[in-house]
Formats: structure tokens, sequence, C-alpha cells
């Protein structure tokens, strides 16, 4: 079975999940972390640029900042998307004030953003602040996930 190809957002190694694994929780091979926790991870610049080239689940990354009040606004709606998606799509959190070349590199010039990036392609980008429920039909209808 080939499964898909997912980078364990805490140690950066690439893991294998089996298709029908990635519903019950799957961990990291090598640091035992969740592969899919439900809710959104920070990644540093080098993390996301190895998980936006060779994740085959769907990434979903808020570019955000700590001095950027509808980021802070948005932060529990897209942990709430986060954690209804889990299993079908991953949601990350890139601090573009800690980390700015992504988002410079991206052509990103405000934020919130978000981006969806799928077997190293980038799927789909929309900015502003979102509801939940928002996020959720965005990420389902880019990627045509099925509920
Ligand atoms: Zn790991």
């Amino acid at each position: 079975m080939a499964g898909r190809k997912l980078v364990c957002l805490e140690c950066g190694q690439v893991n294998r999940v089996p298709e029908d694994r990635l519903g019950g929780a799957p961990k990291c091979g090598t640091c035992g972390a969740a592969l899919l926790p439900g809710k959104p991870v920070e990644v540093d610049a080098q993390t996301y640029a190895k998980a936006a080239r060779t994740d085959e689940v769907p990434l979903v990354v808020d570019f955000w900042a700590p001095w950027c009040g509808p980021c802070r606004a948005m932060a529990p709606q897209f942990a709430a998307a986060a954690q209804a998606m889990q299993g079908r799509a991953r949601f990350a959190k890139l601090n573009t004030e800690d980390h700015p070349e992504p988002g410079a590199r991206a052509g990103i010039r405000g934020i919130p953003t978000m981006v969806i990036h799928r077997g190293g392609r980038e799927v789909a980008r929309v900015s502003g602040a979102r509801a939940s429920s928002q996020i959720v039909d965005w990420v389902r209808g880019q990627t045509a996930e099925k509920a």
C-alpha cells in the first residue's frame, strides 16, 4: 500500500501513512508526535517549506503575526476548523514576524492569509479573517475532500 506522504511538523521526518490510517491518529515513526493532531501546529520556515513540497494530505497554512488583530481574532476559528477536519487536512500556522521569508517568497502582502498546499503545489489562497465554518467550506471546496 502506497499511502500518503506527510512531513512530521515537529521533527521534519517524512512519514507514509496508509489511506485507512489517516483518521486513526497516526504518529510520526521518528519522534512519536501526532501527524494529524486536529489542531494548528506552529511551524518554522524550514518545516513549512518541506511540508509544502511533500505533503499529500491538504496542508492549510495560516500566515499570521502577533501584532495583527484580525489574525488573533481568527486564531480560535482556525483551530476549530482544524478540529473539524481532523484526518482530512492539516492546519499549520506560520508566524511571519519570526519567519518572514516564506510569505515574502509567496508574494503574500496582507495577513491573515491562508494557503492550501497539496502534492507540492499551491491549491488556493485567501486573504482576510474567516469564521471556522467558512474555512472548512473553503478547504473542502478547494480540495474536494468529502465530509
Ligand atoms: Zn516527528
